[in-house]
């Protein structure tokens, strides 16, 4: 705190709703009532959000193509004393949508910034899915070129938490192909379609069960999507190969059982017990030599 700027404004970074515009908290229409102006992604689409729960307040855009120069205006205004909120068109500003490089330069100006936490696609989607959640991994939206796209999944294909993807109606089918082909079809996934809306559909399947659900039902790829697919499963014993038995054996020449397991555990995300038992056989096999 003490080392923010004095006397200058707040910029609070306010959630809105996914679809339902109900989804917006007391607090967030609090602050968006009181600010002096809200920078919006969109603002004809903020202000039907606005008008629907009567608040007159300024709105200023924002977007991808203009957020420097504005993010400019924006701080000597915080900065001469004024409260504003930055919103998106849904969901929380910055995730997968404009607002970073605003908040990096508040920050960096020392100024007040203050987070109004509400819906987000990701959080719902995870929190209804039925996978793991107690570890994830955010990948946003994937790349629109099948190359780009394929490599990136190959890069998350040993990845053991719970992968969570945004995805357009033009590419789902796309999308959910190269994931079955680069993730493996057998992984289960949960694809969350419109969110909060009147055609909030969630299908959970293999991946290749839900290419083909997906595939046969023209509805079933129109809206907003959040695809999460169940990370990769912790490697198995029997893929302890022949290099990773040569690592065991160099670090047991020099290291305890229980540290060298734990090692070779950390190096190549075998389990743990896996690399101690077979720790205990190389042991075993050099008594006897
Ligand atoms: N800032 C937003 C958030 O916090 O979720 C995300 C904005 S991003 C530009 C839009 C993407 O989020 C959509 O293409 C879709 O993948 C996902 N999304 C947004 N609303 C959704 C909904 N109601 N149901 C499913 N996915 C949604």
């Amino acid at each position: 705190m003490s080392n923010l700027q004095k006397d200058s404004g707040v910029l609070y970074v306010v959630a809105t709703p996914i679809g339902n515009l109900l989804d917006i908290s007391a607090r967030a229409l609090e602050v968006l009532r009181k600010v002096v102006l809200i920078a919006a992604e969109d603002t004809r689409h903020s202000r039907k959000l606005l008008a629907h729960y009567g608040i007159g307040t300024p709105l200023l855009a924002l977007h991808e193509h203009n957020e420097r120069e504005v993010t400019e205006k924006l701080l000597r205004r915080l900065a001469a004393g004024e409260d504003i909120a930055l919103v998106s068109d849904a969901g929380t500003p910055l995730i997968s949508d404009p607002g970073f490089y605003l908040v990096r330069a508040a920050r960096q100006a020392r100024l007040r910034v203050v987070p109004v936490p509400g819906a987000s696609a990701l959080i719902a989607a995870l929190s209804v899915a039925g996978l793991p959640s107690d570890r994830f991994m955010f990948e946003g939206f994937l790349p629109s070129r099948q190359a780009a796209r394929r490599q990136r999944l190959e890069t998350l294909a040993a990845a053991t938490a719970t992968l969570v993807f945004y995805e357009s109606s033009h590419r789902i089918c796309d999308s959910l192909r190269d994931m079955a082909d680069c993730l493996g079809g057998k992984r289960e996934a949960t694809v969350a379609r419109e969110l909060t809306k009147t055609f909030e559909t969630l299908m959970h399947d293999t991946l290749d069960g839900l290419v083909q659900q997906v595939e046969a039902d023209a509805d079933q790829q129109k809206g907003e999507f959040v695809v999460l697919v169940a990370g990769a499963p912790a490697r198995e014993r029997s893929a302890i190969d022949a290099a990773t038995v040569q690592m065991l054996e160099v670090l047991l020449s020099e290291l305890p059982l229980k540290q060298a397991a734990g090692l070779v555990a950390r190096i190549t995300g075998l389990s743990r017990n896996a690399l101690y038992e077979q720790g205990l056989k190389i042991k075993e096999s050099r008594k006897g030599a």
